[in-house]
């Protein structure tokens, strides 16, 4: 399952620089104008940081938890409900996203459903 933010956000910037994928985003617009989908809601009025989907993997093979979960002060970074997947979809995706990088597959957060 994907992570989004909710409109609780800061916009601190602590996230971004962390997230292995680059899935976060300053804005909605910014995300969409270079390609990555955002889930349906999500940092509309481009007012708050927001997480693609399309590139969000909970951290699987790379952190025990999500980098973006861990480092942020208001606990805006939470489970998408909208895009669920298993722990092995999520691997997947990041097999295709870093095709040069051993994944530690042993790291995965609890908070994975499937
Ligand atoms: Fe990036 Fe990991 Fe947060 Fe997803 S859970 S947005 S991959 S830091
Ligand atoms: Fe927003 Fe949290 Fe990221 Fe800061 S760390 S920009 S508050 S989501």
């Amino acid at each position: 399952m994907a992570l989004m933010i909710t409109e609780e956000c800061i916009n601190c910037d602590a996230c971004l620089p962390e997230c292995p994928n680059e899935a976060i985003f300053e804005t909605r617009s910014q995300a969409e104008e270079k390609g990555h989908k955002v889930s349906e809601g999500q940092g509309e009025g481009d007012e708050i940081y927001v997480i693609s989907y399309e590139l969000c993997t909970e951290c699987v093979g790379f952190h025990d938890q999500p980098k973006c979960v861990e480092v942020c002060p208001v606990d805006c970074c939470v489970p998408d409900p909208k895009h669920p997947e298993t722990k092995e979809a999520l691997l997947e995706k990041a097999r295709k996203l870093h095709p040069d990088q051993e994944l530690d597959e042993s790291k995965c957060w609890e908070g994975v459903r499937g």
